[in-house]
Order: C-alpha cells, then structure tokens, then sequence
C-alpha cells in the first residue's frame, strides 16, 4: 500500500479517539471548576459517534495506513461499555490498541480491557504526594486509587506508562518522588511540559517547567544517559538511569516541538477530525457517515484532509497563533 502522505510528506500512522467529552476529575490546568461546572454544555447523547461508528471509522484508517489507535476523552473510562469498543477494534488485523485514562476506574475495568484485546494503558498521574494530588484533579480523589489502578493494569498483562504534566508552583517539587516511585517497576515515567491549551487561559512560560531541567533534576538525584535513538514521530525523548533502574521520558512540546514527524491524526467524541491538537476547526465525519456514505467515499474524504493537510502550530506558535480559539484537552484528549 502506498502510504499516505500529507503537503510535508508525514504519514497517518497514530489516530487517538476521544470517546467523551466527560471526566470525573477537575483537574485545575485542564477542566477548572469554574468552567466545567453544572451548566457545561457536555455533548448529548445523541451527538456522540456510537461504539460502532468509532469502529467502522477506525477501519478505514487502518485501511489508509493508520496502525495505533489510542481511546481517549475526557476520561475514556466513564463512556459506557468502552471495553465493547476495545472489543470491536481488536476486531481490525494489526492495529495496536492503547487507552489513556486517570487511572481512577482501572482498579474495576482493567481485567475486562485486557480480555478485550487492549495492548496498554497510559496513566496519567501528576503527584504521588496525596494532598498534592487532590489539589491538582479538585474531586478530592485519594492517590492510592490511582496507584492500585496502575497495579491492577500490569497484574491484568496491560504494558503501563505513566505519563506527568509538570506546572511550576503545582507540582514541580514532587518530580523526584515521582521518578522514585516508579524506578525499577518497568512502567516508564514520562514527563509533560505544560501546554497552552484549552482553558489553561492565563497559561505563562513562567509555568513550564522544561524537559531540561526536569532531566538535570532527576540526573542530579539518578544520573541518567539517553536511551537509544528516536523515531521521527517520537513525542518522548528517552534517558536511562545508568544504574539500571529503567527509563524515564521527557515530552518537551513547549520548548522543543516536534511538529515534523507529527504522523497522528485525532478524533473527537461526535467525530471530528483533526489534524493538530492546536487545530481550531475539525472536519465533520459524523454528517457523512449518518447520511450512508460507503467506506469509500469515507476514505476519500480521509485522503483529502490528510493530503492537505500543513499544520505545524507548535512550531509556528507566535503572538498570532496564540490569539486563536483554542479547542479543549478534555474535548479532543491530548
Ligand atoms: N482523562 C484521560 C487522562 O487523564 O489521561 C485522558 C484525557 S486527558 C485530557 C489527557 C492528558 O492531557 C492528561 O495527561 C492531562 O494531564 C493532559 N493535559 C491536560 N491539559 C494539559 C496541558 N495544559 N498541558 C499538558 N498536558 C495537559
């Protein structure tokens, strides 16, 4: 198969899949309380892409070269029955089926996701310091649940990253405990530059804390080595402890974008496509596929916003750009 390629010549490789536009969590940098409270305009139902929808969808990404699909939200486990959709894609030859999730409903779910055929989990988990933990998801959620949710993950066979956004003054001063925690288990750590997205408003480069300086500071602790060479659609750098102790990983969307081996494409909730996480403006799948369009026609709706597709906001990001209307973490799923 010819792979598919957009105007800068990167593959559609990755899709990630939002699932809900819901979460149980309040996390403050990403859905504040006094935005996601009682009036939030959530998507209904009805507007929402069925399990089934998602799974035709998938089908003829994969066909188009797509080869991971990542289900994400909001939080991907409050959808119902998500592990029927697990089902469904595994369904599809050779894709790889990850999940990202706050880990708070692994505990219950994570046995029936691996029966499902879901190849690994992405934990995302901030602090393992507890009132630092329920400061930052503002639902009061106790820490040690989500830390059962990550064992309860590797005991049922899932392959388990953790994944830490760093903001300064929030968390930062847990990066140490962190690594600590995670050293030697085989779950990589992988830390996140905080992003302006969403209603991170208000969000300043005073806040981010960069990939360098959150590997100077575990280094000092550990020391640490790069760890192999990197894909070109690598998000993560990867360091090694040099005693052996595993690897952590640094996401630096801030400070080093990666925007030219970008090869990942997103699906919201009621199947909008985009192109870029900065993107502003997703391209409606649902209207097409509940007017009976045929999985060729779909296709070649696919292949046109792929091959048109330019984006590169995280590297272009100015004044300008900055000024656009952001779309919701909690909406299109990181
Ligand atoms: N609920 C799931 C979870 O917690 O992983 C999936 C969706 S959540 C929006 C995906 C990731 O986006 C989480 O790891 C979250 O910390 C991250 N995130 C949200 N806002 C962010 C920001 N401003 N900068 C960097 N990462 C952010």
């Amino acid at each position: 198969m010819e792979p598919l390629l957009d105007r800068l010549g990167r593959p559609l490789e990755t899709l990630r899949v939002s699932v809900t536009d819901r979460c149980n969590f309040r996390c403050v940098y990403c859905m504040p309380k006094e935005v996601f409270g009682r009036d939030y305009a959530f998507l209904e139902r009805a507007q929402l892409l069925t399990l089934e929808e998602i799974a035709r969808v998938v089908g003829i990404f994969a066909g188009l070269g797509v080869r991971t699909v990542r289900i994400t939200g909001g939080e991907p486990l409050v959808r119902r029955n998500v592990e029927h959709l697990v089902a469904l894609l595994n369904e599809i030859p050779e894709l790889e089926l990850a999940l990202t999730t706050n880990g708070s409903l692994l505990p219950q779910k994570a046995g029936a996701l691996a029966r499902a055929g879901l190849d690994r989990v992405t934990v995302s988990l901030d602090s393992v310091d507890d009132a630092t933990f329920r400061a930052l998801n503002d639902a009061d959620f106790p820490v040690q649940r989500v830390l059962d949710g990550i064992d309860a993950a590797a005991d049922a066979g899932l392959r388990v990253k953790v994944n830490a956004v760093v903001k300064r003054g929030a968390n930062d001063d847990g990066i140490v405990a962190l690594a600590e925690r995670f050293r030697g288990t085989g779950h990589v750590l992988r830390f996140i530059e905080y992003m302006d997205v969403g209603h991170t408003n208000g969000w300043r480069l005073d806040d981010v804390v960069s990939a360098d300086e959150i590997v100077k500071t575990i280094g000092a602790r550990w020391p640490l080595e790069p760890a192999g060479t990197h894909r070109p659609d690598e998000t993560a750098k990867r360091w090694r402890y040099a005693d052996g102790a595993g690897e952590i990983g640094v996401i630096a969307s801030v400070t080093q974008p990666f925007c030219g081996g970008c090869s990942r494409a997103r699906l919201s909730a009621e199947g909008k496509l985009y192109t870029c996480l900065f993107g502003v403006k997703g391209h409606d799948l649902r209207g097409p596929l509940r007017l009976g369009a045929s999985d060729e026609e779909l296709a070649e709706l696919l292949r046109s916003v792929w091959g048109r597709r330019t984006d590169r906001y995280s590297e272009l990001r100015t004044a300008e750009t900055a000024a656009l209307p952001k779309v919701e973490m909690s909406y299109i799923g990181g």
